[in-house]
């Protein structure tokens, strides 16, 4: 059932106090917010938010809060390090093997946790300028060690179809160009944009597209959103999953369970689960690691291997992802003096239970 009924996207703080999705009160504070982070909460967003329950999971994903003026330390405009890997405008060349390409600046909805909230809006640039898209392929097809393009941004599902089109056909061109990754919300958040024409122009010979749809609450999988998931996949296009850990939102093992189990419904692979960034402003929606590593261990204990994603964590300033997920193998023994003359070590293994069982060296 709808709760919220808007026909077009809101965009301003007035707009959401007027839809009874922020209080007027808070309006000062949330011009505040919205001159340095962009909004935008579409229809079908909209509908999902009880504008009576203060928990809103979906509300805490997209409405702003006067919580986003208090910066903690150690947040950073770029808590992920893009820039000291950005070899050319639009290019992060993070591992050997694979880069972001980054072609716009726009989302179809705005995330109160975004890493990337002070680059992307209406007010920065919107799309790559074609001196620097051309730029940007030539480094592509300079590095033979690139096989996948990771197309990100901003959403790259923004672009039209034709542009898209032209898009995947200049990587398809590249021989050692094998895979292109889009990173998207606008299934969950506008999924009319998956029209035949959106399909057809991300389905190309030479290389093969993977989608990952980023959502963060199972409501998000609408039947509008799985329907557009669907005819992605329909068409040949597999699809995995990304999230981000949020308190609030998914932070208990129930909440992450339905995530994950509706992921698999839709035929989407679990793929990460990130643990929040040091964004500006998002300290009020990040858990600790140790809470996420024990809903981690909660989920090996409730779903099957299919729902589980990585729980990652991206290393400030640009070291890239690393698992950070309960470790299930420990070695008995703790001393390295110990570790070399001993040769009956046994591991320590933990099953899902949670119970502790011993293994042997070989
Ligand atoms: S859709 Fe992605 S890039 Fe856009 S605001 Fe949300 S997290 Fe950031």
């Amino acid at each position: 059932m709808r709760k919220t009924n808007v026909a077009t996207t809101l965009r301003t703080p007035a707009e959401l106090v007027a839809h009874r999705l922020a209080r007027p009160a808070d309006l000062p504070d949330l011009e505040k917010v919205a001159a340095r982070y962009a909004v935008a909460v579409t229809p079908e967003i909209a509908a999902l938010i009880d504008p009576k329950n203060p928990d809103d999971p979906i509300a805490r994903q997209f409405i702003p809060t006067s919580d986003e003026l208090k910066e903690t330390p150690g947040e950073n405009a770029d808590p992920i390090g893009d820039h000291v890997h950005s070899p050319v405008a639009g290019i992060v060349h993070r591992y050997p093997d694979r880069v972001l390409f980054k072609l716009v600046h726009v989302c179809a909805v705005y995330c109160r946790f975004c890493f990337r909230r002070e680059m992307v809006g209406p007010g920065k640039d919107s799309a790559l300028p074609d001196r620097a898209y051309a730029t940007a392929l030539d480094y592509i097809r300079a590095h033979k060690e690139i096989w996948e393009v990771i197309l990100t941004g901003g959403d790259p599902l923004m672009l039209s179809p034709r542009r898209l089109s032209e898009v995947m056909t200049d990587l398809a061109a590249i021989d050692h160009v094998r895979i292109v990754r889009l990173h998207t919300r606008v299934p969950v958040a506008d999924p009319s944009r998956i029209s035949e024409a959106m399909v057809h122009a991300l389905k190309v010979e030479s290389v093969t597209t993977w989608v990952a749809l980023h959502a963060n609450h199972v409501s998000e999988l609408t039947e509008g959103a799985r329907a557009a998931c669907a005819r992605l996949i329909d068409a040949g296009i597999p699809m995995v999953s990304q999230s981000v850990l949020l308190r609030g939102v998914n932070d208990k093992a129930a909440d992450l369970e339905a995530l994950m189990r509706g992921f698999v419904e839709c035929r989407i692979k679990p793929y990460y689960l990130h643990h929040g960034d040091l964004a500006p402003g998002t300290a009020h929606l990040r858990t600790t690691l140790a809470h996420g590593q024990n809903l981690m261990r909660q989920l090996r204990g409730r779903v099957s291997g299919l729902c589980q994603p990585d729980y990652v964590l991206d290393i400030p300033g640009g070291a890239g992802k690393s698992p950070v997920g309960p470790n299930y193998l420990v070695r008995q023994d703790s001393s390295p003096h110990e570790r070399e003359v001993r040769d009956e070590m046994r591991y320590r293994v933990t099953d899902y239970c949670g119970d502790v069982h011993l293994y042997p060296p070989q």
